[in-house]
């Protein structure tokens, strides 16, 4: 049995990412960046206005007071699209909107809310300082600059900017092809009626749906009895699609797990078995040349554990993804914990956002890995080290989010 840090390492310690395609802008979203990203151009491309008013030259308006107001001649207009094409003379003005190129002479707006106009003059109460109101051309981005780093994951706020830029289509890394599937002859599809002896698998659904939110695209091939011919057969169709195989259940020490034993026949070399985890301890992982296969125990807290400590960060880095490994956030326990187990733990539990900012974790009340209505009712796991121990109230531990942090308010 390895400890938890040992297996991760194994497991996306060095990873080499897959190979790289161009996608379309709005389609990367979610994928990872296969090149650093430059500016082509200045963002705003060229100077503009910040508001609704009058274009001007700051000078003319130097000597406007409240009661000699300075006097100029609107000459025309700035729209957005469609410029003044003249440059702006002394003792003119024009009327300029928000977004519209500053013309050649201008170097200033006054705001429609500050003007007064009247017959084609505007009357200009006080002194305008240079620059005001004014967008300069690469006020947010200047061309050349760098903007995102190879490795980092797009989000809508990146794919924002690179819109911005024209910046499509974009080289990202490949996402992974996975195959799921769940073994175990009590198994039921979710909407099959209950009988005798059996189970829903809900396995299945919840690995689909995390793997759904990862943006990663998986093949379910189904429900496999225990028995060996059959799982034998089906694992090897898995790999036969996917680079990346999930399985749950049958990774045991009973004489029906029957997970090492296919994967043996298939020619897959197990890298390890047994973690020093609750829950989650006889998680297996295997390879065969460059295809991983992931056997998670089939309790469902299991299955959770393993996507989170272990799938997503080797899919992430298949992917090429610069931080793959889990975001866990330091909290403070809100109730005390007496560990008993000598294994690194996760607990269900709720992740709250105090009033006064900071965090808080508290474990829900039953912990067990079959515990499905625990697992509903929490938001976060929270990690205890290996090593039996007492964890008194206000103790610092480390909380990993199922979701978003929207879900601890
Ligand atoms: P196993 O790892 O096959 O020994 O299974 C451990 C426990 O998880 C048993 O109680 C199984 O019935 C249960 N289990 C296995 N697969 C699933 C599944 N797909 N959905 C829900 N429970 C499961
Ligand atoms: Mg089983």
């Amino acid at each position: 049995m390895i400890c938890l840090e040992e297996a991760q390492r194994q497991v996306w310690g060095s990873v080499a990412p897959l190979d790289t395609e161009q996608v379309d802008l709005i389609e990367s979203v979610g994928c990872v960046l296969a090149e650093t990203v430059r500016a082509p151009h200045d963002l705003p491309p060229f100077d503009n206005s910040a508001m609704d008013g009058y274009a001007l030259r700051a000078e003319d308006t130097q000597p406007a007071t409240p009661d000699a107001p300075v006097r100029l001649r609107i000459v025309g207009e700035s729209a957005a699209g469609k410029g003044y094409r003249a440059p702006l003379r002394s003792g003119e003005a024009l009327v300029i909107s928000t977004g519209a190129p500053i013309p050649a002479g201008a170097d200033a707006v006054l705001p429609l809310e500050q003007a007064q106009a009247q017959d084609g003059a505007l009357a200009v109460h006080a002194p305008v300082s240079a620059g005001a109101h004014i967008r300069p051309k690469g006020l947010d981005v200047q061309a050349g600059a760098t903007l995102l780093e190879a490795g980092t994951r797009l989000e809508w706020r990146h794919i924002g900017l690179l819109a911005a830029l024209g910046l499509t289509p974009l080289r990202v890394y490949r996402r992974p092809r996975v195959a799921l599937l769940v073994t175990g002859s009590e198994l039921l599809p979710y909407n099959a009626p209950l009988r005798d002896d059996a189970i829903r698998d809900s396995n299945s659904v919840m690995a689909r749906l995390w793997l759904q939110a990862w943006g990663v695209p998986c093949a379910f091939l189904g429900v496999v009895p225990d028995e060996l011919p059959a799982l034998t057969a089906r694992l090897e169709q898995a790999l036969g699609e996917a680079e990346v195989i999930l399985l749950t259940g049958g990774v045991s020490v009973g004489g029906r797990d029957l997970v090492k034993p296919a994967l043996q026949t298939l020619g897959a070399e197990t890298v390890f078995w047994r973690v020093n985890l609750k829950p989650g301890k006889p998680i297996l992982f295997a390879r065969r040349d460059r295809q991983a296969i992931f056997g998670l125990p089939g309790n469902p807290l299991a299955v959770a554990v393993g996507l989170m400590l272990f799938v997503r960060p080797y899919l992430a880095a298949l992917e090429g993804d610069a931080r793959p490994e889990p975001r866990f956030l330091t909290a403070r326990l809100k109730t005390p914990v007496h560990k008993k187990e000598s294994r690194a733990e996760l607990m269900t539990a709720r992740l709250c956002i105090e009033a006064d900012g900071s965090l808080s974790v508290a474990p829900t009340p039953a912990q067990g890995s079959s515990l499905l209505g625990s697992l509903a009712r929490a938001n976060a796991f929270c990690y205890l080290p290996a090593g039996e121990g007492e964890f008194p109230a206000g103790a610092r531990v480390q909380a990993l989010p199922f979701a978003p942090m929207e879900s601890c308010l």
